[in-house]
C-alpha cells in the first residue's frame, strides 16, 4: 500500500517536472511550485504511511486499529492441490512493532500449536502497542493425518523451504508466501516448535549468531525474555536471504531480529509446556514494550555452544537409557536397537559430553533416524557476555 502510494505520487511528480521543463514560460514559478510539490509528496507519503499502519493485512485478515481479525493465508493450487493457512492479526490500539508468533510448521509437535491458539485467544488489542501476526498451523495436513516431520503432499518439512517459490510444490508456496505475508511485514519473529511424536525433549531455544552487533543484542534479549534456559547458539545457518531455509532464518537474514523456540514432547499437550511457550511469548512483547510491565528474563541460561546429533546405524526396536534432560559423558550408551525377535544389532553412544536435548520416544526405529541430540555446554570462551 505504501509503496503503491509513493509511486503514484512519484510518477505525479515526474509528470509535473516534465511539464515544467518543457514549457519554463516562467521564472518565479519554479521554487515555490517545486517546494509544494515536496510538502504534497511528504504530506501523502506520511498519510500513506499512517493509511498503512491503521490497517495491517495478512492474507484474508485486515484488521484496523484495536481490532483482532482472522482469516487465511490461501495458497493457490499448481502442480498439487491448493492449502489455506489459518492467521489472526492482532492490530494493537497504540503503535509500535509488528511481531510474527508462528507454529505448526510440523503438524504434530502439538504444543506450539496449542499455544498459538490460546495467545490468539488472550491478546486484547485494546492493551497491545503495535500488532501480532498469529499463525498457529501451517502443516495442516500433517496435523489432521498425525504425520510428523513433512507435509504429506510433497513430503517436504515445512521449515527448510524459505524463502520459498510460487513455481514449486505446496510446502514451496506456502513458504513463499509466508515470506511475503508474515515474514517481509514484521519487525520480529518467534517460530515455535514442541518436540515431535517421536522426540522426548526438554524445553530449549535458538539464538542466531549474526554478527550484526544491533540485531544479536536485540535478538539475544529476546531469547533470554522468552524463558527458556537452554539455549543453543546457532551460528552455522544460512547467511543468504535467498537460500534462508528455516523461517527464523528467513527474517534473520532480512535484518529483524528472531528466535526458534521449542517445548512440549511425544505427542502431549502438558500444561508446564504450553505454558513456556505462551508466558514465554507475552514476555517477549513486555522486551518489545507491546505490553506494559518488565520481562522476565532469564538469569543464567545454559548456553549450547554445538548440538551433536546420534543417528541410528541399525533397523530394529529402540530402548533408550537416558531421559531428556540428563547429561551424559563422552562414550556413554544412550540406547539400543535390537532386531524383532531381541537380538542387539547396535548401541548408540554419545559422541561428547553434554545434555540430552532430545531422545526418541518411540521403539521405531529405522537406518539414519536420529536416535538423540546430544547439547555441548558452551565454554567460558564462548558463553555469550553478559
Ligand atoms: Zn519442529
Amino acid at each position: 500500500m505504501l509503496l503503491r502510494m509513493t509511486t503514484l505520487v512519484l510518477c505525479e511528480v515526474s509528470r509535473i517536472n516534465l511539464n515544467h521543463t518543457s514549457t519554463h514560460n516562467n521564472y518565479v514559478i519554479p521554487m515555490p511550485r517545486s517546494l509544494r510539490i515536496a510538502s504534497l509528496l511528504i504530506l501523502v507519503t506520511l498519510t500513506s504511511v499512517a493509511q498503512d499502519r491503521a490497517r495491517l493485512s495478512v492474507g484474508t485478515a485486515t484488521a484496523a486499529r484495536g481490532q483482532k481479525v482472522t482469516g487465511a493465508i490461501e495458497v493457490p493450487a499448481g502442480v498439487d492441490t491448493a492449502l489455506s493457512i489459518p492467521v489472526a492479526v492482532v492490530h494493537g490500539a497504540k503503535p509500535g512493532p509488528v511481531l510474527a508468533l508462528v507454529a505448526g510448521a510440523h503438524g504434530t509437535e502439538y504444543t506450539s500449536i496449542i499455544a498459538v491458539e490460546r495467545l490468539i485467544g488472550m491478546l486484547n488489542p485494546s492493551e497491545i502497542s503495535g500488532s501480532v501476526i498469529l499463525v498457529p498451523l501451517i502443516n495442516i495436513q500433517s496435523f489432521e493425518k498425525k504425520i510428523a516431520h513433512v507435509n504429506p503432499v510433497d513430503g517436504k518439512s515445512m521449515n527448510r523451504m524459505y524463502p520459498g517459490t510460487m513455481s514449486g510444490t505446496q510446502t514451496d508456496r506456502a513458504s513463499y508466501l509466508i515470506t511475503k505475508q508474515v515474514v517481509e511485514q514484521c519487525d520480529h519473529l518467534v517460530d515455535m516448535h514442541g518436540g515431535d511424536i517421536d522426540e522426548s525433549l526438554r524445553p530449549y531455544s535458538y539464538w542466531t549468531k549474526t554478527g550484526s552487533e544491533r540485531q544479536d543484542e536485540i535478538s539475544r534479549a529476546m531469547v533470554l525474555a522468552f524463558g527458556l534456559d537452554h539455549i543453543i547458539i546457532s551460528t552455522e545457518r544460512p547467511k543468504d536471504p535467498m537460500a534462508s531455509r528455516y523461517l527464523e532464518n528467513t527474517a534473520t537474514t532480512r535484518g529483524k531480529p528472531s528466535i526458534t523456540v521449542e517445548a512440549g514432547h511425544a505427542g502431549t499437550v502438558e500444561e508446564v509446556d504450553v505454558n513456556a511457550l505462551v508466558n514465554g511469548s507475552l514476555s517477549v512483547m513486555r522486551y518489545l514494550k507491546m505490553l506494559p510491565g518488565a520481562p522476565s528474563m532469564v538469569e543464567r541460561p545454559v548456553w549450547i555452544e554445538k548440538v551433536h546429533s546420534i543417528a541410528s546405524e541399525q533397523t530394529g526396536i529402540f530402548y533408550p537409557l537416558v531421559r531428556k534432560g540428563m547429561y551424559v559423558q563422552e562414550g556413554m550408551k544412550v540406547g539400543y536397537v535390537t532386531d524383532y525377535v531381541g537380538k542387539t544389532l547396535y548401541e548408540a553412544r554419545s559422541p561428547a559430553a553434554g545434555v540430552v536435548l532430545f531422545i526418541r520416544a518411540v521403539p521405531s526405529m529405522t537406518k539414519g533416524e536420529t536416535v538423540a541430540n546430544i547439547g555441548v555446554v558452551a565454554s567460558e570462551m564462548t558463553t555469550p557476555a553478559k
